[in-house]
């Protein structure tokens, strides 16, 4: 047998062998999509290339850090400074103060914050501080939504709404997942009635306010509205994921999405994570001052990280943080991310494809289901086949988007009208075929 000539599957093979699946997080695997991951060897702007030189117009974007696009001149600038006057401490730095002065005037519901290496600890983070600041255990979560992969939310919807969950995933014993009430993404009348059998016991309620762990799903305005008032009504905290969509929907995150509908809206406490370290491990959470006091070493509740605030990180998110915040950046993102959906609406229509797409900012989904689902049950009804046809099609034409149908997509500030030109062309040739 001739040894494969395809850089990716050899890499893949030889990554297998000491790495489980060949990779360091699962969805890298291209598992529900079949076939071979492609392996990074550089990036610039809007593009990668795999370990054959091929180039892809990447959608992906890291899982959605990097909204300035790969290599932005300012972030490596940044980076390499930060660098050369040293990687790590474990003491605090100036830096530090810098970039959560600039978190907390861009998401004012923010008072203090604290910063963590990965949305993950964030999430956790937040949801011991909501448990250790109102003395109470349970938290309400919703299907579809992931907030990282600490045991107490890797958890499914149990099978009557006055049980708990069951864990999804091998590891967590059931008594850790006992607390945690899995609720259906926009069902007002499940959320009331938990609260209603529940409401003294909820420490919080996390949600994904715009879910990308569904695509793109969003909560609608109403119950988001509920969300708020039954949290303040019950003393729970509210707190909103925004590890991906802080800074990414919009320079407020989505909490500023829905304020504007909701007159006063904020959140008790916010996780942020991805767009914030630009590409770097660098997330964080906050929230009210009297909250955030809970922490130590001023409050009883423990946190604590070797890295956390790392120099080079922090010195990667607050460049990243500068060049958002300049006039017209999230106007043109928009734009150009809407431009791309509408460009997808009419290829899919031209062809006689079922389609529906959102977008909000920098972020989109798109699902071939003739009406945008409402929550996990109808994004799960899309067909994993033709999906798959669509992704496959995409990558060969040189377009990477995330190799699950449950997974955003991300614009950048680096693609470019033709970028959105070839890849609704190449869709276009997809759908044609997908009839
Ligand atoms: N919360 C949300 C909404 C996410 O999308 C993710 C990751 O994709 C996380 C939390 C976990 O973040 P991390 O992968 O940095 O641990």
């Amino acid at each position: 047998m001739t040894p494969s000539t395809d850089r990716n599957e050899a890499l893949f093979e030889r990554a297998k062998q000491f790495i489980p699946g060949g990779v360091n997080s699962p969805v890298r695997a291209f598992k529900a999509v079949g076939g071979t991951p492609r392996f990074v060897q550089r990036a610039q702007g809007a593009y990668f290339w795999d370990a054959n030189g091929q180039r892809y117009i990447d959608y992906i974007g890291s899982w959605g850090p990097m909204i300035l696009g790969h290599g932005h001149p300012a972030v490596v600038e940044a980076v390499q400074k930060a660098v050369l006057e040293g990687f790590s401490f474990g003491a605090p730095t100036e830096r530090e103060i810098e970039l959560a002065e600039e978190i907390l005037s861009l998401v004012p519901s923010m008072q203090m914050v604290r910063l963590v290496s990965s949305g993950t600890e964030a999430g956790m983070s937040a949801i011991r501080l909501a448990r250790g600041a109102t003395g109470r255990s349970k938290l309400i979560k919703f299907e579809g939504c992931y907030h990282g992969h600490a045991d107490a939310l890797l958890v499914k919807a149990g099978s009557g709404l006055a049980t708990f969950g069951n864990p999804t995933s091998a590891g967590v014993p059931p008594e850790v997942v006992q607390h945690t009430l899995v609720l259906e993404y926009n069902n007002i009348e499940q959320l009331e009635e938990a609260f209603a059998l529940h409401g003294a016991e909820i420490a919080c309620l996390m949600i994904e306010p715009i879910a990308g762990n569904m695509n793109l799903v969003r909560a609608s305005v109403p119950f988001m509205r509920r969300c708020r008032e039954l949290c303040t009504q019950h003393g729970a905290l509210l707190v909103l994921d925004e590890v991906m969509t802080g800074f990414r929907v919009a320079l407020g995150s989505a909490q500023s999405v829905y304020a504007r509908e909701i007159p006063g809206f904020a959140p008790d406490l916010t996780v942020l994570g991805k767009v914030i370290g630009g590409g770097m491990p660098l997330a964080a959470f906050g929230g009210p001052r009297a909250v955030m006091e809970q922490l130590a070493p001023l409050g009883p509740v423990y946190q604590a990280g070797t890295l956390s605030g790392n120099p080079v990180a922090t010195a990667c998110g607050l460049a990243t943080l500068r060049e958002i915040r300049k006039p017209g950046f999230y106007e043109a993102l928009s734009a150009r991310t809407r431009s791309l959906v509408s460009g997808l609406q009419a290829a899919a229509q031209a062809e006689g494809v079922a389609f529906s797409a959102d977008s909000e900012g920098g972020m989109f989904g798109f699902f071939l289901l003739p009406e945008l689902p409402q929550n996990y049950a109808q994004v799960m009804k899309s067909d994993n086949a033709r999906f798959n046809q669509l992704f496959h099609g995409l990558l060969a034409r040189g377009v990477y988007i995330a190799p699950a149908l449950y997974e955003a997509g991300f614009v950048s500030a680096a693609h470019s009208a033709e970028d959105i030109e070839t890849t609704v062309a190449a869709a276009r040739e997809i759908f044609r075929t997908l009839q």
